[in-house]
């Protein structure tokens, strides 16, 4: 079956009853949010009255609640400890984070693994490993470790490092991966050939982890670790090679989410959904979404 949907939002007042009513207007089956704003520390409580409204909501709806993704906010850095504060804080931040996701019976949460801003990849990877040891004691929730475009000093910019910080994770089953087609063609991965890649993955760390698929075209060429994303079809990835992704037997069932731009500042996903279900671009797309 397919599993697709988009970031949403997730605001104090409405919440995961919020979040589902925009996937739903989108015509989605499943999403990912962050539980506050990505780039600060302010969250709210979250009110248990309204995770229940929204989950009858969602079996009215045939929607499956454990294929429901959060994302982590991108103001940790697990990587880096050059300032012993600053990495207690990433560390406490996404322990909290992992919390909220319990709370609201959230069973991924998708983390960028971290840069290591100079101190060297192994550096880098070893206090991931450290810190992911510590924030996955005694929890329900998996965190899924991105795949990176490599941009900077980024670590999880191939299979290889992704493989590297699994290995130092004592609790396997907490840990699983998200591959982001725009990051794989950025680092070097390319899509149009992506059963190999597939098989890549699947000799480096085996295909079973990928428990999340962000489905992202790319503004730039293949290897080059930039990291922009673009709407489904209109970048050098192109419509044909996601689809393959989006409907490849060996990642049935497996959420694919899109975080493509905003047009104008109006949310694509209806128009993109659409478009996937279809199986068929529609180079009118960005048109319509500003209409
Ligand atoms: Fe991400
Ligand atoms: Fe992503
Ligand atoms: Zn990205």
């Amino acid at each position: 079956m397919l599993i697709i949907g988009s970031h949403v939002s997730f605001n104090s007042k409405d919440q995961l009853l919020g979040s589902l009513c925009e996937a739903l207007s989108y015509g989605a089956n499943t999403f990912m949010f962050y539980t506050g704003a990505p780039q600060n520390t302010i969250r709210s409580k979250i009110d248990d009255n309204i995770t229940k409204e929204a989950l009858q909501i969602m079996k009215d709806n045939n929607i499956d609640y454990s294929k429901v993704i959060v994302h982590a906010p991108y103001i940790i850095n697990l990587a880096n400890n050059k300032e012993d504060d600053k990495y207690d804080f990433s560390i406490r931040f996404l322990k909290e984070e992992v919390k909220r996701c319990e709370q609201l019976g959230i069973k991924w949460l998708v983390l960028h693994p971290g840069s290591h801003v100079g101190l060297g990849v192994e550096v880098g990877i070893s206090n991931i490993i450290n810190a992911l040891n510590i924030i996955l004691k005694d929890t329900s929730v998996t965190i899924l470790l991105e795949t990176m475009a490599g941009k900077g000093t980024e670590i999880g910019r191939n299979f290889a490092e992704v493989k590297q910080i699994i290995d130092g994770i004592e609790n396997k089953n907490n840990i699983g991966v998200c591959i982001d087609t725009c990051h794989l063609n950025d680092g070097g991965y390319d899509i149009s050939k992506f059963d190999d890649v597939l098989n890549e993955f699947d000799k480096i760390i085996g295909i079973d982890y990928i428990k999340c698929v962000h489905v992202n075209d790319s503004k730039n060429p293949l290897s080059s670790h930039k990291d922009r994303h673009e709407n489904i079809g209109f970048g050098t990835v192109g419509f044909d090679n996601l689809l393959h992704v989006i409907y490849h037997p060996k990642l049935e069932n497996i959420p694919k989410i899109l975080e493509t731009p905003w047009v104008e500042q109006n949310p694509p996903y209806r128009f993109e959904i659409q478009m996937i279900k279809d199986k068929k671009f529609d180079p009118e797309l960005k048109n319509k979404v500003i209409c």
